[in-house]
């Protein structure tokens, strides 16, 4: 590692005339050896031998300046995280933005960025080689507290020209290989096998403290370069769960029959015993979107924050939910929720198709006419948070009793009317419960029910079906909650063809009435070592106010602009049904999908749940005749 020594001049006069000169020296922690190292690593498959070069790291940065916030920095944007993640600020900086600046930093032209681009399939390494060929002097290489100032002016910044205009100037001062890992770090996703995990575990090593308590922490403040410090201050235990921040959902992994639920929740204490039956209850599995809703926390009275699955704030798309938990407060003290968004049919007491609630999943405004045609309710089927505590740990059984007891407390509470009395919004007056007739209860509760045998599971999937959702869950009754975990605890039942969750990676333009639409989708599954590899083409299944839509995201998000095909930012999942895979080298993954299209757009998955190329093979070998292209 390199060091550079600074010295500080202090001129806050403490006498007239007088000026304070500091020789304490600091050493500054430089984005060059977070760099470096994060290029080793990249290159370097033992994860024994990843954790150990980054603890030392992080060590080596802590010890060089002990009062700063540098370890923290590192830890933090080694996991790819310009900012933590309870803090809400964010970059505002797109692919199509950092392709931009990268374009008038390096003097290249479209047609090169574009052929490196294809070459690696990521802005951060196509900026080392456009760079590479570049010709600078080095003046002022950046330090983890240059590149933490620019990104506070970043989500600070009014324009696009503010913003872009600091995203030049620090790859200005970088070297091509500082700038390749700066643009990944603003992008988000490092790609370089280093999961967060591991760099909680790096940090109790380099502080030498247990690897649980330094997750704990993280999962609590959700601050990986506080929990840093807590670290080496020996402030672990300190950490206390804050709100407004999302934990991660637990998931659920299929099964194909009722039969194999029964089997997976047969459990055997000893080997050569006779499996015994696991108490589990039994929930219709709803289409809607899966959402947590954090509430009434007395230091902030008042204040809502949903969460998507992939950890978004949607608040503002579902105000509804937002006025009638806003309510809660006075009832309640502070709360989390998990369950699922339903567009609502209040007169038959039964959920929406998805399609319906789909018309209404981005917008950010959401009109009286949208709330009148699009109700929506919040289905809660688990309770993570109440009474200054989290339940995570307690058995569902237990959360279960509690969510019930919450939500009889919150009924006739947790309301909003249809629309919203425009004059009254205007008078900043609030609807309240009671004096609006139309006031309706926004917070449901899931009916769940223990179930033992298949032929109980086999009822309940007809049941499920005729009330128009998509099938059963099944949830172990002592499981603990397991926060972004696909365990065997929760099992979903729907028998359907499969489909895949795929990513669009790119887009051409259409024919005929879709000329000049960006409407013929290139999309990818994710391979092993995280990859998108892509798998298929599709143009067809989406409404034209959806094709619409993604056009002119995809022009807003476009890497690489190709003329009649457009390289974008793999942010938008599709699911996709097809009538078989074969296998294929047309793809990259591979395989080829053949008669694909497009159920839906699924807005509310993460780009880290698409399907892998695993289960697209596996899709494949269940097939009975396995095409070959
Ligand atoms: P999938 O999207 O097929 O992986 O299925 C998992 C999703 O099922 C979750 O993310 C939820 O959105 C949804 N879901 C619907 N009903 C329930 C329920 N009762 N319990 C848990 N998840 C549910």
């Amino acid at each position: 590692m390199h060091w550079h020594t600074w010295l500080y001049l202090d001129v806050t006069p403490i006498e007239e005339g007088s000026a304070r000169i500091f020789t304490g020296e600091e050493r500054m922690a430089l984005f060059a050896d977070l760099a470096k190292l994060a290029d080793e690593l990249a290159h370097e498959p033992s994860r024994l031998k990843k954790r150990a070069a980054i603890a030392e790291a992080i060590a080596a940065v802590h010890i060089a300046a002990p009062e700063s916030e540098d370890a923290g920095l590192f830890a933090l944007y080694l996991a790819g995280m310009p900012f933590a993640e309870a803090d809400p600020r964010k970059l505002n900086a797109g692919g199509s933005l950092l392709s931009k600046a990268l374009l008038a930093v390096s003097g290249a032209s479209q047609a090169e960025l574009s052929r490196e681009y294809k070459r690696h399939g990521d802005l951060g390494a196509a900026g080392f080689d456009l760079l590479s060929t570049r010709a600078t002097e080095r003046t002022r290489p950046p330090t983890l507290q240059n590149i933490a100032e620019a990104f506070t002016a970043m989500a600070a910044a009014r324009t696009t020209a503010a913003r872009a205009s600091l995203v030049e100037g620090l790859l200005q001062r970088a070297s091509p290989l500082e700038a390749k890992y700066l643009l990944k770090l603003m992008v988000g996703d490092m790609r370089i096998g280093v999961k967060q995990s591991l760099i909680e575990e790096a940090i109790a090593a380099a502080a030498q403290v247990a690897v649980a308590a330094v997750r704990n922490a993280v999962m609590l403040e959700a601050d990986l370069s506080a929990a840093t410090e807590r670290a080496f201050a020996g402030t672990l235990a300190e950490a206390r769960m804050r709100l407004f921040h999302p934990l991660g959902f637990m998931l659920a992994s299929p099964v194909d029959s009722p039969e194999e639920a029964v089997e997976r929740f047969a459990a055997k204490p000893h080997e050569g015993d006779e499996p015994e039956h696991v108490a589990a209850f039994l929930e219709d599995k709803y289409d809607g979107m899966r959402a947590q809703i954090h509430c009434s926390d007395a230091s902030q009275p008042g204040r809502v924050a949903i969460y998507s699955r992939n950890r978004e704030d949607v608040t503002e798309s579902f105000p509804e939910l937002q006025e009638a938990f806003s309510r809660v407060s006075e009832h309640a003290g502070a709360l989390i929720f998990d369950g699922e968004i339903l567009g609502w049919d209040f007169d038959t007491a039964r959920a929406l198709p998805f399609a319906v609630l789909a018309t209404r999943l981005r917008r950010k405004r959401v009109s009286n006419e949208l709330r009148a045609q699009v109700p929506v309710v919040f289905m809660a089927f688990d309770l993570m948070f109440a009474e200054s505590a989290l339940l995570l740990e307690r058995p569902l059984k237990e959360r279960r009793n509690r969510l019930e007891s919450v939500v009889e407390k919150l009924t006739g509470h947790a309301t909003a009317s249809i629309i919203v009395d425009e004059r009254a919004r205007n008078a900043q007056a609030v609807l309240f419960a009671g004096e609006e007739s139309a006031a309706l209860s926004r917070l449901l509760l899931a009916p769940s029910r223990l179930v033992q045998s298949a032929d109980e599971i086999e009822r309940a999937y007809t049941d499920a079906r005729a009330r128009a959702n998509e099938g059963v869950m099944l949830k172990a009754a002592d499981s603990i909650y397991q926060p972004g975990r696909r365990g065997l605890a929760w099992l979903k039942l729907k028998r359907e063809l499969a489909t895949l969750d795929v990513v669009v990676t790119g887009a051409e333009f259409g024919h005929g009435k879709r000329a000049g639409i960006l409407s013929d989708y290139t999309f990818a599954v994710r391979a092993a070592n995280g990859e998108l590899l892509n798998v298929g083409k599709a143009y067809s299944g989406l409404t034209d106010a959806e094709i619409a839509e993604m056009s002119a995201w995809m022009m807003a998000h476009t890497l690489v602009d190709e003329g009649f095909f457009r390289t974008v930012e793999p942010l938008r999942i599709l699911e996709v049904a097809f009538n078989n895979i074969m296998r294929s080298d047309r793809h990259a993954s591979g395989f080829a999908l053949r008669f694909p299209r497009i159920l839906r757009i699924r807005d509310d998955k993460p780009v880290s749940e698409i399907d892998t190329v695993e289960r697209v093979e596996e899709i494949y070998q269940s097939q009975v005749d396995k095409p070959v292209e």
